[in-house]
Protein backbone atom coordinates (compact mmCIF):
# COMPACT_ATOMS: atom_id res chain seq x y z
CA UNK A 1 0.00 0.00 0.00
CA UNK A 2 1.29 3.76 -1.00
CA UNK A 3 -0.48 6.80 0.53
CA UNK A 4 -1.21 9.27 -1.60
CA UNK A 5 0.31 12.21 0.37
CA UNK A 6 -1.54 15.25 0.07
CA UNK A 7 0.91 16.92 2.47
CA UNK A 8 3.57 16.46 0.87
CA UNK A 9 2.36 17.40 -2.83
CA UNK A 10 0.54 20.20 -1.73
CA UNK A 11 4.10 21.64 -0.30
CA UNK A 12 5.87 20.53 -3.25
CA UNK A 13 2.91 22.36 -5.68
CA UNK A 14 3.45 25.45 -3.22
CA UNK A 15 6.57 25.77 -3.95
CA UNK A 16 6.01 25.57 -7.83
CA UNK A 17 3.46 28.23 -7.31
CA UNK A 18 5.38 30.14 -5.37
CA UNK A 19 8.25 30.30 -7.94
CA UNK A 20 5.77 31.45 -10.78
CA UNK A 21 4.38 33.92 -8.71
CA UNK A 22 8.00 35.56 -7.62
CA UNK A 23 9.02 35.56 -11.14
CA UNK A 24 5.37 37.38 -11.98
CA UNK A 25 7.10 40.06 -8.93
CA UNK A 26 10.40 40.58 -10.23
CA UNK A 27 9.13 41.22 -13.84
CA UNK A 28 6.50 43.84 -12.54
CA UNK A 29 3.86 41.67 -13.92
CA UNK A 30 0.09 41.66 -11.49
CA UNK A 31 0.18 39.43 -8.37
CA UNK A 32 -2.73 37.14 -8.51
CA UNK A 33 -5.16 38.19 -6.02
CA UNK A 34 -7.84 35.91 -4.56
CA UNK A 35 -11.19 36.83 -2.57
CA UNK A 36 -12.84 34.96 -0.75
CA UNK A 37 -16.18 35.69 0.89
CA UNK A 38 -17.34 34.09 4.21
CA UNK A 39 -21.19 34.31 5.57
CA UNK A 40 -21.15 33.65 9.52
CA UNK A 41 -18.42 31.92 11.28
CA UNK A 42 -19.43 28.48 11.31
CA UNK A 43 -16.61 26.58 12.71
CA UNK A 44 -15.89 24.56 9.17
CA UNK A 45 -16.00 27.12 7.01
CA UNK A 46 -13.79 29.63 9.23
CA UNK A 47 -11.70 26.88 9.41
CA UNK A 48 -11.44 26.08 5.59
CA UNK A 49 -11.46 30.25 4.55
CA UNK A 50 -8.53 30.46 7.30
CA UNK A 51 -6.59 27.97 4.98
CA UNK A 52 -6.97 29.07 1.87
CA UNK A 53 -6.21 32.86 2.97
CA UNK A 54 -3.18 31.22 4.70
CA UNK A 55 -1.70 29.35 1.77
CA UNK A 56 -2.30 32.53 -0.46
CA UNK A 57 0.24 34.04 2.06
CA UNK A 58 2.49 31.32 1.78
CA UNK A 59 2.97 31.36 -2.01
CA UNK A 60 3.25 35.20 -2.22
CA UNK A 61 -0.29 35.78 -3.48
CA UNK A 62 -2.74 38.99 -2.26
CA UNK A 63 -5.91 37.61 -0.68
CA UNK A 64 -8.38 39.48 0.89
CA UNK A 65 -11.13 37.82 3.12
CA UNK A 66 -14.43 39.60 2.91
CA UNK A 67 -16.82 39.04 6.07
CA UNK A 68 -20.59 39.24 6.15
CA UNK A 69 -22.82 38.71 9.13
CA UNK A 70 -25.43 35.41 9.15
CA UNK A 71 -28.87 37.56 8.22
CA UNK A 72 -26.58 39.93 5.43
CA UNK A 73 -29.49 39.69 2.60
CA UNK A 74 -29.37 37.78 -0.67
CA UNK A 75 -29.06 41.17 -2.49
CA UNK A 76 -26.24 42.65 -0.15
CA UNK A 77 -23.95 39.82 -1.26
CA UNK A 78 -24.98 39.72 -5.19
CA UNK A 79 -23.56 43.93 -4.65
CA UNK A 80 -20.51 42.24 -2.99
CA UNK A 81 -19.89 39.89 -5.99
CA UNK A 82 -20.54 42.04 -8.62
CA UNK A 83 -18.29 44.71 -7.19
CA UNK A 84 -15.64 41.86 -7.04
CA UNK A 85 -16.76 40.78 -10.80
CA UNK A 86 -15.91 44.70 -11.39
CA UNK A 87 -12.50 45.18 -9.81
CA UNK A 88 -9.36 44.39 -11.77
CA UNK A 89 -6.91 44.01 -9.23
CA UNK A 90 -9.36 41.18 -7.41
CA UNK A 91 -8.80 37.78 -10.12
CA UNK A 92 -10.63 34.88 -7.93
CA UNK A 93 -13.41 34.86 -6.10
CA UNK A 94 -14.38 32.13 -3.69
CA UNK A 95 -17.80 32.55 -1.74
CA UNK A 96 -17.73 29.63 1.29
CA UNK A 97 -20.30 27.02 1.35
CA UNK A 98 -22.32 26.05 2.91
CA UNK A 99 -24.58 29.50 2.91
CA UNK A 100 -27.37 30.35 5.40
CA UNK A 101 -30.66 29.05 4.06
CA UNK A 102 -32.32 32.37 3.25
CA UNK A 103 -29.67 32.71 0.26
CA UNK A 104 -29.56 30.75 -2.64
CA UNK A 105 -26.06 29.40 -3.41
CA UNK A 106 -27.22 29.15 -7.30
CA UNK A 107 -27.78 32.50 -7.54
CA UNK A 108 -24.79 33.42 -5.84
CA UNK A 109 -22.62 31.06 -7.67
CA UNK A 110 -24.35 32.51 -11.38
CA UNK A 111 -23.46 36.02 -10.68
CA UNK A 112 -19.51 35.42 -9.72
CA UNK A 113 -18.03 36.20 -13.30
CA UNK A 114 -16.75 32.81 -14.63
CA UNK A 115 -13.79 34.46 -15.35
CA UNK A 116 -13.15 34.59 -12.01
CA UNK A 117 -14.71 31.66 -10.86
CA UNK A 118 -11.71 29.53 -9.70
CA UNK A 119 -14.03 27.22 -7.46
CA UNK A 120 -14.95 25.96 -10.69
CA UNK A 121 -18.83 26.18 -9.36
CA UNK A 122 -19.76 28.60 -12.36
CA UNK A 123 -22.71 26.54 -14.71
CA UNK A 124 -20.34 28.02 -17.55
CA UNK A 125 -17.14 26.48 -16.14
CA UNK A 126 -19.11 22.71 -15.48
CA UNK A 127 -20.66 23.26 -19.12
CA UNK A 128 -17.01 23.91 -20.16
CA UNK A 129 -15.67 21.08 -18.61
CA UNK A 130 -17.96 18.72 -19.67
CA UNK A 131 -17.24 20.04 -23.15
CA UNK A 132 -13.54 19.35 -22.66
CA UNK A 133 -13.10 23.43 -23.30
CA UNK A 134 -11.32 25.51 -21.00
CA UNK A 135 -12.42 26.10 -17.94
CA UNK A 136 -11.81 26.69 -13.97
CA UNK A 137 -12.22 22.90 -13.56
CA UNK A 138 -14.01 22.36 -9.43
CA UNK A 139 -11.72 22.54 -7.71
CA UNK A 140 -11.08 19.08 -5.27
CA UNK A 141 -11.99 16.97 -8.08
CA UNK A 142 -9.23 18.82 -10.15
CA UNK A 143 -6.98 18.10 -6.53
CA UNK A 144 -7.63 14.46 -7.18
CA UNK A 145 -6.46 14.74 -10.56
CA UNK A 146 -3.31 16.41 -9.58
CA UNK A 147 -3.66 13.56 -7.26
CA UNK A 148 -3.82 10.94 -9.88
CA UNK A 149 -1.28 12.49 -12.05
CA UNK A 150 1.69 12.94 -9.65
CA UNK A 151 1.63 8.99 -8.65
CA UNK A 152 1.43 7.98 -11.91
CA UNK A 153 -1.40 5.79 -11.48
CA UNK A 154 -3.01 3.87 -14.44
CA UNK A 155 -6.70 5.21 -15.25
CA UNK A 156 -7.33 3.86 -18.44
CA UNK A 157 -9.68 0.93 -19.19
CA UNK A 158 -10.22 0.93 -15.26
CA UNK A 159 -13.38 1.07 -13.89
CA UNK A 160 -13.83 3.98 -11.17
CA UNK A 161 -16.75 4.10 -9.32
CA UNK A 162 -17.25 7.68 -7.86
CA UNK A 163 -20.09 7.65 -4.54
CA UNK A 164 -21.64 10.79 -4.74
CA UNK A 165 -23.31 12.94 -6.99
CA UNK A 166 -23.15 16.35 -5.57
CA UNK A 167 -22.39 19.41 -8.10
CA UNK A 168 -19.34 20.32 -6.62
CA UNK A 169 -17.28 16.88 -6.11
CA UNK A 170 -19.11 13.75 -7.24
CA UNK A 171 -20.38 14.36 -10.41
CA UNK A 172 -17.35 16.87 -11.88
CA UNK A 173 -15.55 14.30 -10.34
CA UNK A 174 -17.09 11.35 -12.34
CA UNK A 175 -17.34 13.53 -16.12
CA UNK A 176 -13.46 14.17 -15.65
CA UNK A 177 -12.45 10.39 -14.81
CA UNK A 178 -14.73 9.21 -18.24
CA UNK A 179 -12.86 11.84 -20.60
CA UNK A 180 -10.39 10.91 -23.09
CA UNK A 181 -7.34 12.08 -21.95
CA UNK A 182 -5.13 11.09 -19.19
CA UNK A 183 -6.41 11.21 -16.10
CA UNK A 184 -9.16 9.41 -17.55
CA UNK A 185 -10.57 7.13 -19.91
CA UNK A 186 -12.16 5.10 -17.33
CA UNK A 187 -15.74 3.42 -17.16
CA UNK A 188 -17.16 5.23 -14.49
CA UNK A 189 -20.40 4.51 -12.33
CA UNK A 190 -21.79 7.17 -10.30
CA UNK A 191 -23.49 6.01 -7.76
CA UNK A 192 -25.72 7.81 -4.60
CA UNK A 193 -28.25 7.55 -1.93
CA UNK A 194 -30.80 5.37 -4.23
CA UNK A 195 -28.09 3.36 -5.71
CA UNK A 196 -28.74 -0.63 -5.15
CA UNK A 197 -26.12 -3.14 -4.36
CA UNK A 198 -23.16 0.01 -3.37
CA UNK A 199 -20.87 -2.68 -1.79
CA UNK A 200 -21.00 -4.98 -4.98
CA UNK A 201 -20.16 -1.63 -7.13
CA UNK A 202 -17.75 -0.75 -4.80
CA UNK A 203 -16.28 -4.09 -4.66
CA UNK A 204 -15.77 -4.05 -8.36
CA UNK A 205 -14.09 -1.04 -8.41
CA UNK A 206 -10.18 -0.45 -9.73
CA UNK A 207 -10.91 3.38 -8.66
CA UNK A 208 -13.07 4.02 -5.54
CA UNK A 209 -13.11 7.77 -5.03
CA UNK A 210 -15.33 8.50 -2.30
CA UNK A 211 -17.10 11.94 -1.56
CA UNK A 212 -20.76 11.30 0.23
CA UNK A 213 -20.06 12.68 3.65
CA UNK A 214 -20.86 9.72 5.47
CA UNK A 215 -17.67 9.28 8.30
CA UNK A 216 -16.07 5.39 7.83
CA UNK A 217 -18.88 4.44 5.60
CA UNK A 218 -16.44 2.34 3.09
CA UNK A 219 -15.70 -0.74 5.04
CA UNK A 220 -12.79 -3.18 3.94
CA UNK A 221 -15.71 -5.43 2.30
CA UNK A 222 -16.43 -2.91 -0.16
CA UNK A 223 -13.45 -2.77 -1.69
CA UNK A 224 -11.04 -5.12 -3.95
CA UNK A 225 -7.93 -6.16 -3.10
CA UNK A 226 -5.19 -3.62 -5.34
CA UNK A 227 -7.92 -0.68 -5.16
CA UNK A 228 -7.29 2.84 -5.40
CA UNK A 229 -8.55 4.36 -2.60
CA UNK A 230 -9.69 8.13 -2.42
CA UNK A 231 -11.24 9.65 0.29
CA UNK A 232 -13.03 13.08 -0.20
CA UNK A 233 -15.20 12.98 2.49
CA UNK A 234 -14.25 15.07 5.54
CA UNK A 235 -16.58 15.46 8.51
CA UNK A 236 -15.88 16.83 12.33
CA UNK A 237 -17.15 13.91 14.71
CA UNK A 238 -17.11 14.33 18.30
CA UNK A 239 -13.92 13.27 20.08
CA UNK A 240 -13.66 14.21 23.71
CA UNK A 241 -9.82 13.16 23.53
CA UNK A 242 -9.42 15.66 21.38
CA UNK A 243 -8.65 19.48 22.70
CA UNK A 244 -11.03 20.64 19.80
CA UNK A 245 -13.50 18.10 21.14
CA UNK A 246 -13.58 15.99 17.60
CA UNK A 247 -11.72 14.52 14.86
CA UNK A 248 -11.72 14.49 11.42
CA UNK A 249 -12.73 11.28 9.55
CA UNK A 250 -13.22 10.54 5.95
CA UNK A 251 -15.88 8.42 4.43
CA UNK A 252 -13.53 5.38 4.24
CA UNK A 253 -12.15 2.97 7.47
CA UNK A 254 -8.72 4.04 7.15
CA UNK A 255 -7.29 1.93 9.13
CA UNK A 256 -8.88 -1.75 7.53
CA UNK A 257 -8.98 -0.83 3.59
CA UNK A 258 -5.39 0.60 3.98
CA UNK A 259 -3.96 -3.03 3.83
CA UNK A 260 -5.86 -3.97 1.12
CA UNK A 261 -5.75 -1.01 -1.27
CA UNK A 262 -2.52 -0.17 -3.49
CA UNK A 263 -2.74 3.52 -3.03
CA UNK A 264 -4.73 5.41 -0.70
CA UNK A 265 -5.72 8.89 0.62
CA UNK A 266 -5.41 10.13 4.60
CA UNK A 267 -7.84 11.69 5.94
CA UNK A 268 -6.94 14.74 7.07
CA UNK A 269 -3.58 14.95 5.08
CA UNK A 270 -5.23 14.23 1.59
CA UNK A 271 -7.48 15.42 -0.72
CA UNK A 272 -8.56 18.39 1.31
CA UNK A 273 -5.11 20.02 0.78
CA UNK A 274 -5.22 19.60 -2.98
CA UNK A 275 -8.22 21.32 -3.00
CA UNK A 276 -6.85 24.28 -1.72
CA UNK A 277 -3.60 24.08 -4.22
CA UNK A 278 -6.24 23.96 -7.27
CA UNK A 279 -7.67 27.24 -5.90
CA UNK A 280 -4.50 28.60 -5.98
CA UNK A 281 -3.02 26.96 -9.51
CA UNK A 282 -6.42 28.42 -10.95
CA UNK A 283 -6.24 31.90 -9.80
CA UNK A 284 -2.76 32.13 -10.78
CA UNK A 285 -4.75 31.35 -14.71
CA UNK A 286 -6.60 34.20 -13.60
CA UNK A 287 -4.57 36.37 -13.08
CA UNK A 288 -2.62 35.37 -16.63
CA UNK A 289 -5.63 34.87 -18.34
CA UNK A 290 -5.08 31.73 -19.69
CA UNK A 291 -8.78 30.04 -19.15
CA UNK A 292 -10.88 33.36 -20.49
P1 LIG B 1 -23.25 16.40 -0.52
O1 LIG B 1 -23.58 17.56 -1.38
O2 LIG B 1 -23.93 16.21 0.77
O3 LIG B 1 -23.47 15.09 -1.42
C1 LIG B 1 -23.35 13.82 -0.87
C2 LIG B 1 -23.63 12.81 -1.93
O4 LIG B 1 -23.45 11.53 -1.36
C3 LIG B 1 -25.06 12.85 -2.48
O5 LIG B 1 -25.04 12.65 -3.87
C4 LIG B 1 -25.76 11.71 -1.77
O6 LIG B 1 -26.76 11.07 -2.53
C5 LIG B 1 -24.61 10.73 -1.59
N1 LIG B 1 -24.85 9.85 -0.44
C6 LIG B 1 -25.20 10.21 0.82
N2 LIG B 1 -25.37 9.12 1.58
C7 LIG B 1 -25.12 8.05 0.78
C8 LIG B 1 -25.14 6.67 0.99
N3 LIG B 1 -25.45 6.15 2.18
N4 LIG B 1 -24.84 5.87 -0.04
C9 LIG B 1 -24.52 6.39 -1.26
N5 LIG B 1 -24.48 7.70 -1.51
C10 LIG B 1 -24.78 8.53 -0.50
O7 LIG B 1 -21.70 16.34 -0.19
P2 LIG B 1 -20.40 16.98 -0.91
O8 LIG B 1 -20.44 18.45 -0.80
O9 LIG B 1 -20.16 16.33 -2.23
O10 LIG B 1 -19.29 16.47 0.12
C11 LIG B 1 -19.07 15.09 0.34
C12 LIG B 1 -17.97 14.95 1.37
O11 LIG B 1 -16.78 15.52 0.86
C13 LIG B 1 -18.24 15.71 2.69
O12 LIG B 1 -17.69 14.98 3.74
C14 LIG B 1 -17.49 17.01 2.50
O13 LIG B 1 -17.10 17.60 3.73
C15 LIG B 1 -16.30 16.53 1.73
N6 LIG B 1 -15.64 17.56 0.92
C16 LIG B 1 -14.32 17.64 1.05
C17 LIG B 1 -13.61 18.56 0.30
C18 LIG B 1 -12.17 18.60 0.44
O14 LIG B 1 -11.54 19.54 -0.01
N7 LIG B 1 -11.57 17.57 1.03
C19 LIG B 1 -14.29 19.39 -0.60
C20 LIG B 1 -15.67 19.25 -0.72
C21 LIG B 1 -16.35 18.32 0.03
P3 LIG B 1 -28.12 11.82 -3.01
O15 LIG B 1 -27.70 12.71 -4.14
O16 LIG B 1 -28.99 10.69 -3.43
O17 LIG B 1 -28.62 12.58 -1.82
Amino acid sequence: MQLLDGKLLSAQIKLEIAAQVAQIRETGGKIPHLVAILVGTKGASETYVASKMKSCEEVGMASTLIRFEPDVSEDELLAKVREVNNNPDMDGLIVQLPLPDHINPDRIMETIDPAKGVDGFHPINIGRMAKGLPAYVSATPQGVLEMIKRYDIKTAGKHCVVVGRSQIVGLPMSILMQRNTYPGNCTVTLTHSRTQHLADICRSADILIAALGRPEFITADMVKDGAVVIDVGLERVPDASKKSGFALKGDVKFDEVAPKASFITPVPGGVGLMTICSLMQNTLKAARGEVY
